[in-house]
């Protein structure tokens, strides 16, 4: 991780992650975390697991929350305070609703990435002195469409966004996953995207990894396993 200036006016400087470094930070994290309890990262990663480690990194994790103030589309919310750790709310419809538990984990690893990666960021500006930002929480609003790919522009949702396909597909779980699909269907290189063989690797990632399959595209086009769409938006650059 590098510190550049932050574009946005946010902070003064902001961290910028290769995705490949982001890859390799959240293996690693997974690893520790469950080598107490599993030995190795169980695949899927069970829900129950991803609640665990969410509630070891915040004060308060309210997954069925009434988001409705932040808007109709908000599915995620992280606070930040001073002195404390942070507050993750997820918005209640997904929580509660055995059908959407796919984009419950989508979301719910997204706050994490805002967690684990950015509240760094809010306990330096509060340290360094702004009395206004002492006695206001900073929130960060997550909005269904960003949760799994933000503008390149939002680094922050970009960020979170990155570290949930990180962490619900582990880089090197998935590209072991990609490489056997290769291997059986004779294809070297990327496997074109709408074809029928596409639709076929993004349902085997999405049953070996319980994501959505959005999620499992994303994944999949930004590793480059996938060949990016043409005219998409551009999915390779890092943030
Ligand atoms: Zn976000």
């Amino acid at each position: 991780m590098r510190e550049i200036r932050d574009t946005t006016g946010r902070f003064a400087l902001r961290p910028h992650y290769q995705p490949a470094e982001l890859d390799r930070l959240c293996e690693t994290l997974l690893t520790q975390f469950f080598k107490s309890t599993h030995g190795q990262i169980p695949i899927p990663i069970p829900t129950d697991d991803l609640t665990r480690l969410i509630e070891r990194d915040v004060s308060d994790f309210d997954p069925g929350a009434d988001l409705r103030e932040f808007g109709n589309d908000v599915e995620g919310v992280t606070e930040f305070r001073p002195g404390r750790k942070p507050r993750v709310r997820i918005a209640a419809q997904l929580a509660y609703a055995e059908r959407r538990e796919n984009r419950y984990r989508t979301t719910l690893t997204h706050e994490y990435g805002h967690v684990h990666f950015h509240a760094y960021l809010f306990a330096m500006q509060s340290a360094s002195g702004d009395l206004l930002q002492q006695t206001r929480p900073a929130v960060q609003i997550c909005k269904r469409e960003t949760i799994i790919d933000a503008r390149n522009t939002d680094w922050m949702g970009w960020q979170a966004g990155y570290v949930s396909g990180a962490l619900l597909m582990p880089i090197s779980m998935i590209r072991k996953t990609a490489g056997a699909f290769q291997e059986q269907h004779g294809i070297f290189g990327p496997v074109a995207s709408a074809t029928a063989e596409a639709a076929a690797l993004i349902a085997r990632v999405r049953s070996t990894f319980q994501v959505s399959a959005d999620a499992a595209r994303v994944r999949l086009t930004k590793l480059e396993l996938l060949a990016a769409q043409a005219h998409g938006p551009s999915l390779f650059s890092s943030r």
